[in-house]
């Protein structure tokens, strides 16, 4: 294992008994009074945790590595991240995401000591080995509690992402996160904001698009081909019907089973937890079907904005989230050229099209 960690535990070791989190003791010792202190690995079951996967690319920013990676080849990267390894790298798109993780996972153990539904975040690498002193060091440098390391060596982690369970998996590669979409798992593709806001400490704040990424893509179908109107004409008429289900309507579902447990325990005021809708559909003509949707899947939303078309970017530097994730990459730029921390979805008709123009073939990124 890379890591150990230290739980107390108020069962006494000549009873045999551990704490039920622990799966794997390595040593304990008895300290009085009752007290026991494990020296363990502490890895929640993958049925009970919501596993996150984040490329060791979107934990850090690698830029600078990558180039020479891709200028210089493989042996002069490596020699590079060993000859750097105790250089910290620096935080990438998704670390304040995975440190936000971390504050709701501090404050589940306080509520819940002896419960495995928690984050559980993999870091998901085809790096070299020797790259992964450099990532270790960098992940105890920033306190960051990740225990379990993938490394997939270039093979797809979609393998890995099923056998983990995983609920969400952040990547800068759009094809391995393209085909963790077609598999069925959520995944995005992390982009780094053009300028930096600040984010809370206290709340991890996650806001989703509508159509296309918590939705199927049916109604956004409508709009490509027919037209506004037909759309309008469309979702009032079906308004009792609930839209199928989107790529990340898992993950929502599981960021709502971990907040009920907050509301089980009266601190739904103060949940580390909020989620935000923040659809371009309008109120009126077609945002009933959305929330009839949500409702028949039993899933709650804090807060719902309908744009009606309007950009997106300026309302969410108002919300601050700490991920924002929409099919659409026009959304993405402009949430991005505000700061906002945005994750691309590529699932549905929306990536044939950019800014309402049918595209011959959908560019593939790196
Ligand atoms: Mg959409």
């Amino acid at each position: 294992s890379l890591f150990t960690c230290r739980i107390t535990s108020r069962e006494h070791p000549a009873s045999g008994s551990q704490p039920s989190c622990i799966t794997k003791v390595s040593a304990s010792l008895h300290i009085g009074n009752g007290f026991s202190v494990f020296l363990c690995l502490c890895q929640p079951k993958p049925q009970n945790a919501v596993t996150i996967a984040v490329s060791s690319r979107t934990l850090f920013n690698m830029v600078a590595e990558r180039k020479i990676f891709v200028d210089e080849g493989v042996e002069k990267y490596v020699a590079f991240q060993v000859e750097h390894e105790n250089d910290p790298l620096k935080p990438g798109p998704a670390f304040p995401f995975v440190k936000a993780l971390m504050n709701v996972n501090t404050r589940l153990r306080n509520l819940y000591p002896d419960s495995e539904e928690l984050f559980d975040i993999v870091l998901m690498t085809n790096n070299h080995a020797q790259v992964g002193v450099r990532l270790i060091n960098s992940i105890n440098h920033y306190g960051l509690t990740i225990e379990r390391f993938c490394m997939t060596g270039g093979k797809s982690p979609i393998g890995y992402l099923k056998a983990y369970m995983t609920n969400l998996y952040l990547s800068k590669s759009a094809d391995k996160v393209t085909e963790a979409i077609e598999e069925g798992i959520a995944a995005a593709t992390v982009f780094m904001p053009k300028q930096e806001n600040d984010l809370s400490d206290t709340q991890l704040r996650v806001a989703f698009d509508g159509d296309a990424v918590l939705f199927s893509d049916e109604s956004e179908i409508i709009v490509k081909k027919h037209g506004l109107d037909t759309f309008f004409e469309h979702e009032k008429k079906f308004e009792n019907q609930p839209l199928a289900q989107g790529p990340l309507k898992c993950f929502l579902e599981a960021l709502g089973k971990l907040q009920r447990k907050f509301y089980a325990k009266n601190e739904r005021l103060n949940c580390p937890i909020r989620t935000f809708l923040v659809t371009a559909r309008s109120a009126a003509s077609s945002g009933a079907r959305v929330l009839k949707t949500l409702r028949s899947w039993g899933l709650e939303i804090d807060e719902a904005l309908f744009l009606a078309g309007a950009p997106k970017g300026p309302l969410l530097q108002k919300i601050r989230p700490h991920i924002f994730f929409d099919d659409q990459m026009f959304h993405i730029e402009g949430a991005n050229e505000l700061g906002t921390i945005s994750a691309h979805v590529p699932y549905g008709i929306g990536q044939k099209y950019n800014k309402g123009k049918l595209i011959e073939e959908p560019k593939k990124e790196e």
